[in-house]
């Protein structure tokens, strides 16, 4: 294996990087369920030498399942990182889950990423969840490789692999290696930088990689993609099109380094070829990482705000230099305590330190840092920009929120999830467990934002919601599993949604006056659909009184009633969405009014509204 010099990867820009950060990738693989993330997540640790055993997903050893139920069900689920070394530089792998109930999970990681490999099933192609990955890693800005895995399948066709990812995905994948031979013949492949052709020796898991001729029958498509790859690269450079039209060859190192730009830069999409499972390619696609995905040093800086009251913007260079600033983006419930997984953007991460949560507004302890492995943690003194770190000690903080230098706070762009969608019912197994449900399922939702519960008033019952079927019954199995609370659980029930197809203005009275102090508020409101902003809430309410018709406080009743009334739903008792309520006029008695009245009022006025807004009931994101 070919031994990049420093100057390939490590260009000097002349900006100085004390920490090492230009060694470091933060990245993340992404696919397509049964694409063949966990099998390639595994030969990575194998290569990097941290797992000395080569596990199977198919016998449920691999390093990154380590979670038990992950083991049974043969699928990622929860994501951990690891740290691995390659080639000098430091690869901290964030392992995303694949499955649609756990998209939180992916946007999550992906927001901590610096860039992202994502793996294709040679026969399949791109598939429905390779679409939705890669639109949230484009949401992200995030770079990304393609990896072109399962050539030894039948069926197996990287051509029109490649051709499903330009059409589909709208990506421009440069193939920057050919299979030699596809299916049961799939030998190996041809390095269209180098114009080299690796043979792989099965057996010896791909530790023995011999170079050797291209395959004459292959000469053609060699010659066509190298072709593809030249004249991509030469687009991306006025030096190396000045070659490429007078025809000089162009050197390796060059065609790494402009295409290593052009990918950072989010333009092209290098693409390999291999099977994870028969240990072909995954080296080179190691190599590819070092060389094409961006180091933290390469990314923007980082944005936020001041505070969630003052959004003045704060930016944080991936520098020690800078004041110190993190995000958390996974919490794992471990005995005897959490680990709390988080990024470092700025300054540095002190063990035995309080940083200030940003987000909580009080200060936390950083009692100790940790690099995870697959299968060990190593303590540090201090973590330092680019770093993905488990840190232990913290109480507070949730998933999403921001640490930081108390001097120098910053709300960094929060994580947005989807509202739940599914609920089940679950009473404890053992009458005895009632309370610790209670606390097992706070201990939970602190842990999944896409995790809620509740207990119904009516009922008594205990919801929980969650992304889907699966979801919920990963939590439910966690319940019995890890915090020791067996629940027998009730149907699932799909949070459906109401909204409203059109705009309608209506007159709310609340007005009694029959002797003593009477009621009496007057609204005129209008009712009508509206597109919430990414994130916001899905109900606005706007105030276009003139100045002085009412109280300030009577307002406020009309938007409480207007909101609430909204939440009750109309048809089925579900939320309505996405509805903006405008208050128009309003009259008011010095005497009988109140907020209560015009909170009155506004519930007459919407629930009027509601019906003629032509009300209808909205499916359920599902799959
Ligand atoms: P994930 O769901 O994306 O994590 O996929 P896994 O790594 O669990 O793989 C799904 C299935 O595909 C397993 O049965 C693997 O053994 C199989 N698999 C993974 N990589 C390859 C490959 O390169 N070739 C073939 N033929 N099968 C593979």
């Amino acid at each position: 294996m070919a031994v990049a010099t420093q100057s390939e990867t490590d260009s000097d820009d002349g900006i100085s990087d004390p920490a090492g950060l230009r060694r470091v990738r933060n990245i993340g693989i992404v696919a397509h369920i049964d694409a063949g993330k966990t099998t390639t997540t595994e030969r990575i640790l194998f290569y990097t030498g941290r797992t000395h055993q080569m596990g199977e997903v198919d016998d449920g050893t691999t390093a990154t399942d380590f979670d038990e139920q992950e083991q049974q069900r043969g699928i990622t689920i929860f994501s951990a990182a690891v740290t691995c070394p390659w080639r000098e530089h430091t690869l901290n792998l964030i392992d995303t889950p694949g499955h649609v109930d756990f998209t939180a999970e992916v946007e999550r990681s992906l927001r901590v990423l610096d860039g992202a490999v994502l793996v294709f099933d040679a026969k399949e192609g791109v598939e429905s969840q390779s679409e939705t990955v890669w639109r949230q890693a484009r949401r992200y800005q995030v770079p990304a490789l393609f990896f072109i895995n399962k050539m030894d399948k039948i069926g197996a066709d990287f051509e029109s692999a490649v051709d499903s990812i330009t059409k589909r995905l709208h990506a421009h994948p440069v193939p920057v290696q050919i299979p030699i031979g596809a299916e049961s013949d799939f030998r190996g492949l041809v390095d269209l930088i180098t114009c080299k052709a690796y043979y792989y020796q099965t057996g010896t898991l791909g530790a023995k990689v011999v170079e050797g001729e291209i395959p004459p029958d292959l000469e053609e498509a060699v010659e066509h993609h190298r072709h593809q790859l030249i004249e991509r690269v030469a687009e991306e450079d006025d030096v190396l099109m000045e070659k490429y039209v007078h025809e000089v060859p162009l050197e390796p190192d060059e065609i790494r380094s402009v295409l290593r730009r052009a990918t950072v830069e989010g333009r092209l999409n290098p693409v390999f070829c291999g099977s994870s499972l028969r240990y072909v390619g995954v080296q080179k696609l190691l190599d590819g990482v070092v060389d094409f995905l961006p180091s933290p040093m390469d990314r923007p800086p980082i944005e936020g705000v001041r505070s969630l009251e003052d959004d003045s913007a704060e930016l944080r260079r991936p520098t020690a230099d800078d004041p110190f600033a993190a995000l958390v983006f996974k919490i794992v419930a471990e005995k005897p305590l959490d680990l709390f997984y988080m990024r470092v953007y700025s300054g540095r991460l002190k063990s035995g330190s309080r940083v200030f949560n940003a987000n909580t507004g009080t200060k936390e302890n950083v009692s100790r840092v940790f690099r995870m492995f697959a299968k060990r943690r190593e303590q540090l003194s201090e973590a330092v920009p680019g770093d993905i770190v488990a840190c232990v000690g913290l109480k507070k903080s949730l998933t999403g929120h921001t640490l930081c230098d108390a001097k120098h706070p910053v709300v960094l762009e929060k994580i947005e999830f989807p509202a739940p969608v599914i609920s089940v019912s679950v009473e404890p197994r053992n009458i005895k467990d009632r309370e610790s449900l209670g606390t097992a399922l706070r201990r939970m939702e602190r842990q999944d934002p896409t995790f809620t519960y509740k207990v119904d008033e009516e009922t008594g019952q205990t919801i929980i919601s969650g992304m889907g079927e699966l979801h919920l019954e990963v939590l439910t199995y966690k319940l019995d599993k890890d915090l020791g609370v067996p629940v027998n659980v009730g149907r699932p029930r799909v949070a459906y949604r109401e909204a409203i197809t059109r705009a309608v203005t209506v007159e709310g009275r609340f007005v009694r006056q029959v002797g003593g102090k009477g009621q009496y508020a007057i609204v005129k409101m209008r009712l009508e659909p509206f597109e919430p902003a990414k994130g916001a809430e899905a109900f606005e309410f706007v105030d276009a009184t003139k100045g002085g018709v009412l109280r300030s406080e009577y307002i406020e009743g009309v938007r409480s009633g207007a909101r609430d009334t909204v939440r009750q739903g109309f048809l089925a008792g579900y939320e309505v969405l996405n509805v903006r309520a405008t208050l128009l006029d309003g009259r008011a008695h010095d005497v009988d009014s109140s907020e209560l009245a015009f909170e009155q009022a506004a519930r007459l006025a919407v629930c009027e509204a509601l019906k003629d807004a032509g009300p209808i009931m909205l499916e359920p994101i599902m799959r």
